[in-house]
């Protein structure tokens, strides 16, 4: 059930993406000065992303995305509700003295209240979203009672008769206690994992050994199509019984889930075609009644749909924050088809047979009939609940085991997450690194869809290329350990070689001659220096992406040497590396790529590990060092979310014709707006 691949920091990006090239498998070819990075505290970042194909979409697209969007976020409450049960008070209070406190905000201890208010809105509550433990503010209870007091009473989440200073009596503890409620997921195995977890799964008077019977007995071991049990409701002990309070309509969680309803029911109006119209219903569907089985049926069709143009996914999903795995955390994503990333997937796809032709391996490597492979990436429009503001790069759902086995799955790249990822990580990077004003011209107008096209030319027609001599066997048995380094070598080579194609120009995915230098410029710089911040001191390369650019890398600085192909400078101690003939470095890496091929092909295991291991695998020691201290002084906070988009429906004669997307800036503005118009749950005290 670990299907979601989640980013920790730009460190851990690479190799999640199977076969792709990390963090450089970003779909978008629109420069802009757009701000994606707005601001860091503690140790987040807040980033931004933009919609590309927004503006492509029919206006009933639009409507579908919209109705979807609000369907997404009516569910927020429901993920900081789940994650502990205190945390919507908190919430609500921490609001109100943004909105009202009356004192003086120019102090460092209200910068204080407001960055651990800011890590609670990140979180989803009072825990850190990734290590689950509960958040300690940097300021005194004193100073939190001052806030409290001097705010708006109205705005505070009061009970009946209760007073400012009961309210501040049972959160104080929960707030500034370290031993209460400590963890929200506990997974130390000697513990019970029930009662030493925070979360709101479960009811305060059970045990793991309670929960543990009670999901043996429901459970029929011999379904061969079982549904997740428990996956959507807590379990509770009422009268010495355990029972289940199930999260639908009429059930736990009404106030939101009936919003969610609403708005699924008005999507379903507007669907793109009849199977879309389906799973969408179904899913309303379930949420009205909460059975499982009907969960199961929408999870079938949803992966059924594979045209769509707008798709999402709703529910209670993933099941982390339940040590025992049972309980589904809400999420949201709305998300829309790249049209840039498929059209021109498609333009070099369709072409496959003239690259094969045209490269530089030995005509007897060459294939026949070269068919290009298909990618699939998407742009996300907003991400609620769980998803959101950490997110997952990559989607691969559903997680019932019998469904994928059955019907299959569909994995997914969040295109225009990443794409912010890398441009928020890169230009503080890039200002480091590149050598002059000219390399970081270069990179900032191209360098996004110079990546684009080498992730796509890597995939569609570089794996693709090229056949084995008949009787050799798999690179798998005849390169070994060696073969995914040399594999995804032969990949790169097939892309960085045909880059500076003029084939690009007239197949109208290039917009000159010059745009490939970007590429050129960052596979090198990061080829023999920034990916070494990955690696621990003392450490050699492992990961095959990594050794295969490390590889190629040095292996056309080595060879291009005596002409001074790729210069290495100092400067103020600082070591650079400069390309200083374009031409003849893809004349270099058309002969690697001819090398590689010709062992892929022969199964020249020797050679193979020759070039690996000399090339591919040791780190220069002074050079890492360097690199890692550089990286230092950039401060690079580990964890980042994102503000999401808004979308704004535009009436006509009281019907929605149109809807406006626009891009906010201000984490705290938009976490309020959020509290303003999707507060749907009741707090009780
Ligand atoms: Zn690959």
């Amino acid at each position: 059930m670990k299907n979601k691949i989640l980013i920790l920091s730009f460190l851990t990006l690479t190799g999640f993406l199977g076969c792709q090239k990390g963090n450089e498998n970003v779909i978008m070819n629109k420069e802009d000065n757009f701000k994606y990075l707005t601001e860091q505290f503690a140790d987040l970042a807040i980033l931004r992303y933009q919609v590309p194909g927004w503006d492509k979409l029919t206006a009933k697209q639009k409507v579908l995305a919209y109705y979807l969007y609000e369907a997404a976020l009516s569910g927020r409450d429901i993920f900081y509700d789940q994650n502990y049960r205190h945390n919507l008070v908190i919430r609500k209070t921490l609001e109100a003295v943004v909105n009202s406190y009356k004192g003086s905000r120019d102090t460092e201890d209200f910068g204080k209240f407001m960055v651990y208010t800011k890590r609670v809105w990140f979180s989803n509550g009072i825990h850190h979203h990734y290590s689950m433990r509960k958040i300690l503010p940097e300021f005194s209870r004193e100073y939190f009672n001052d806030l409290v007091n001097n705010s708006d009473a109205s705005l505070l989440p009061l009970a009946e008769n209760e007073k400012p200073e009961d309210l501040l009596k049972t959160l104080i503890p929960v707030i500034f206690d370290p031993d209460i409620d400590a963890v929200r997921a506990n997974l130390e195995p000697e513990a019970d994992l029930i009662k030493t977890s925070a979360n709101n799964y479960y009811g305060r008077n059970i045990s793991q050994k309670e929960v543990e019977q009670y999901y043996d007995s429901v459970e029929d071991k011999n379904d061969t199509t079982p549904v997740w049990y428990g996956l959507n409701s807590k379990l509770v002990k009422e009268n010495g019984r355990l029972t289940e309070l199930v999260w639908k309509e009429g059930g736990m969680y009404s106030a939101a889930i009936e919003k969610i309803v609403f708005w699924l029911d008005k999507a379903a109006a507007v669907a793109e075609n009849d199977l879309q119209r389906q799973w969408i219903s179904k899913l309303a569907e379930y949420y009205r009644t909460g059975n499982l089985e009907t969960f199961d049926e929408y999870n079938i069709l949803w992966v059924k749909d594979t045209v769509s143009t707008v798709d999402a996914l709703n529910g209670f999903i993933e099941v982390y924050g339940d040590p025992l795995g049972h309980k589904g955390a809400y999420e949201a994503i709305v998300s829309i088809k790249d049209f840039e990333a498929t059209t021109r997937i498609a333009a070099i796809s369709s072409e496959a047979q003239w690259f094969e032709d045209n490269s530089p391996i030995a005509p007897e490597h060459k294939k026949k009939n070269v068919v290009g492979i298909s990618a699939k990436v998407i742009n996300v429009v907003v991400e609620s609940g769980d998803a959101s503001p950490s997110t997952p790069i990559g989607i691969n759902l559903p997680n019932a085991n019998w469904i994928r086995k059955e019907y299959g799955s569909k994995s997914v790249n969040l295109g225009n997450i990443v794409y912010a990822y890398d441009k928020a990580a890169s230009e503080e990077v890039l200002k480091e690194f590149a050598y002059d004003d000219e390399e970081i011209r270069i990179a900032k107008e191209y360098e996004s869809l110079s990546d684009n096209l080498h992730t796509d030319m890597h995939e569609v027609i570089g794996h693709a290329s090229g056949q084995i001599n008949p009787g050799i066997g798999t690179p798998k048995q005849t390169l070994k350990n060696y073969a995914s380094t040399i594999e995804e070598a032969r990949a790169d080579l097939v892309a960085l070689y045909f880059l500076p194609d003029k084939k690009l120009l007239d197949i109208g995915v290039a917009p000159n001659d010059e745009m490939y230098k970007a590429e050129f410029n960052k596979f090198i710089r990061n080829g023999l220096m920034l990916q070494l911040q990955r690696i621990k001191p003392g450490d050699n390369i492992e990961e095959s992406h990594m050794r295969n650019r490390q590889l190629i890398s040095k292996w056309v600085y080595e060879k291009g040497m005596k002409e001074n192909v790729i210069e290495k400078k100092t400067r103020d101690g600082k070591t650079y590396f400069v390309i200083n003939d374009y031409s003849k470095l893809r004349g270099l890496f058309g002969e690697l790529l001819k090398e590689t091929q010709r062992i892929t092909s022969e199964g020249d295991f020797k050679s193979a590990r020759n070039l690996v291991e000399n090339y591919g695998v040791k780190v220069d020691p002074v050079l890492h060092k360097e690199v890692l201290a550089r990286y230092e002084k950039l401060n690079i906070a580990p964890y980042k979310g994102f503000i999401n988009p808004v979308l704004e429906p535009v009436f006509t004669n009281g019907e929605i014709t149109d809807v406006n997307v626009s891009y906010p800036a201000d984490f705290t503005e938009q976490m309020l707006y959020y509290a303003r118009n999707y507060s749907f749950l009741p707090v009780k005290n």
